[in-house]
């Protein structure tokens, strides 16, 4: 029996949106945009006049810090998360009186349209959204979808979308679902020491057969400028982040005083000062790539920074870190999950730590058992972590994670170049101990703002 396997495009899995979350923000836009695509092109002559959007779990706990009414209004309007402009999409909701009414072609929502279930883990997931449209109050249509993480969304009960959980991206040719099963695609004889091929190798006939081997390296070109140009806007931007908390932007200051130092700066210090910039855009609702969320979404683009600025890597290596990184998320998001409301913190900054440890061994000749060793090392250090995101927004402690992830990311290549690439804790013993961790993890940890930092500190 031919199995499918799990790779899901680089293009996929670092997609272009907006902040300052994946699950919160990005996903229920393309949910609710994908409502009114539905709407226009079934067989029906009726006009939605009005959208109830129902809310539930973690969406409905943390959404109003996470941004997603504004969101599910601009996806509404049609805008997607690639090509919106983030000024259009704040405040639309958020600013509404009680009462007042947004109209959106013939259809109208008011602010109280928009329902918290915060209580209520509707259809098997924690994050689940509702979009009703009624025509003159009477019903016409009504889906519910999953935001599954990283921005990914999938319809509740459609059977097309929840084949694809655990699938990768149609088309791809390899069949790998686990990291050993990886590993041993790497070989023309399994019993064998020698690796014929990479890991990129392998990625790369996947996104050669889904659209050409040309739109693949254009797309993940355009992927790493982005990536450069948010880290750049980050370091470009002073004074508070949106939000109650008063939370200063530090990578301008942090800039300036690493620029300003007499000494030699380690290039590691620069890891931390980048994961903030672009984490601070993400928290203020700007142009971010999810990576593979975009609470996470600096670990990988400091790390590539730091490859290009100090290494001075060739393009060719910018597509190798990518690949590599897409293909572990791959094998992580399949077997257990990318989401914070799902797994915990574990979930974000324990993937992308593992994706960016996997790019760098790549990158730094690292054979594919030394990429799975530092993904392995890089990701079992993380286990058990919570998501308790103060006030619901995207800011503490999600952005100096990202700086220490970074960190750590770059030890963990280390540590695993040092090794033989033989270890005794497996990538897949990792990922599985993450997943039932994430299981048993009480659901006040998993991005409900219900524990942990959430309720101990103290608003000013
Ligand atoms: S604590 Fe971690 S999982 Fe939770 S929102 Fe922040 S970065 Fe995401």
């Amino acid at each position: 029996m031919v199995t499918s396997g799990v790779y899901t495009s680089a293009l996929e899995m670092f997609s272009i949106g907006i902040g300052p979350s994946s699950s919160h923000t990005v996903g229920p836009m393309r949910a609710a945009a994908d409502f009114v695509h539905y709407l226009a092109t079934r067989n029906s002559s009726e006009t939605a006049t009005h959208y109830t959007i129902i809310l539930h779990g973690s969406l409905a706990a943390t959404g109003i810090g996470h941004g997603t009414p504004d969101a599910v209004i601009a996806g509404l309007r049609g805008m997607n998360p690639e090509t919106c402009d983030p000024k259009e999409v704040w405040g639309q909701w958020a600013q509404l009186e009680s009462g007042a009414h947004i109209r959106i072609d013939d259809a109208h929502v008011s602010r109280d349209d928009i329902v918290f279930e915060a209580h209520v883990q509707s259809f098997g997931h924690p994050n689940a959204i509702t979009l009703i449209a009624d025509a003159h109050g009477v019903e016409i249509a009504r889906a519910t979808y999953l935001s599954v993480g990283g921005g990914f969304i999938q319809r509740a009960g459609d059977d097309d979308t929840a084949d694809r959980r655990g699938k990768g991206t149609p088309g791809i040719v390899s069949t790998y679902r686990t990291a050993s099963q990886l590993v041993a695609a790497c070989k023309d004889d399994p019993t064998s020491d020698t690796f014929n091929r990479s890991i990129a190798d392998i990625a790369m006939a996947d996104e050669v057969a889904i659209r050409g081997a040309a739109a693949t390296c254009a797309g993940l070109d355009h992927i790493w400028a982005t990536m450069d140009e948010c880290i750049e806007a980050g370091l470009h931007q002073e004074g508070y982040l949106p939000g109650h908390l008063r939370v200063p932007r530090r990578a301008a200051n942090s800039q300036r005083k690493l620029l300003a130092r007499t000494t030699p700066v380690p290039a590691d210090e620069w890891l931390a000062v980048w994961a903030m910039a672009v984490n601070e855009e993400n928290a203020s609702g700007g142009r971010i790539v999810t990576a593979p969320t975009n609470g996470a979404a600096g670990v990988l683009p400091a790390i590539l920074r730091y490859l290009v600025q100090f290494e001075g890597i060739s393009t060719q290596q910018i597509h190798t870190f990518l690949l590599t990184a897409a293909a572990v998320g791959s094998i992580i998001k399949a077997n257990a999950s990318i989401s914070g409301a799902e797994a915990g913190c574990q979930g974000e900054i324990g993937s992308a730590c593992a994706m960016a440890a996997a790019g760098i061994t790549a990158v730094h000749g690292g054979n594919p058992s030394h990429v799975e060793n530092a993904a392995e090392i890089a990701m079992e250090h993380h286990l058990g972590l919570t998501c308790d995101p103060v006030n619901g927004l995207v800011q503490i402690p999600c952005i100096e994670r990202n700086a220490v992830a970074a960190a750590t990311a770059l030890t963990a290549s280390r540590i695993a170049l040092l090794g033989t690439g033989k270890h005794v804790v497996s990538l897949d013993t990792v990922i599985e101990t993450m997943r039932q961790t994430g299981r048993d993890m009480s659901t006040r940890y998993k991005e409900t703002s219900l524990a942990g930092l959430a309720v101990n500190v103290v608003e000013c």
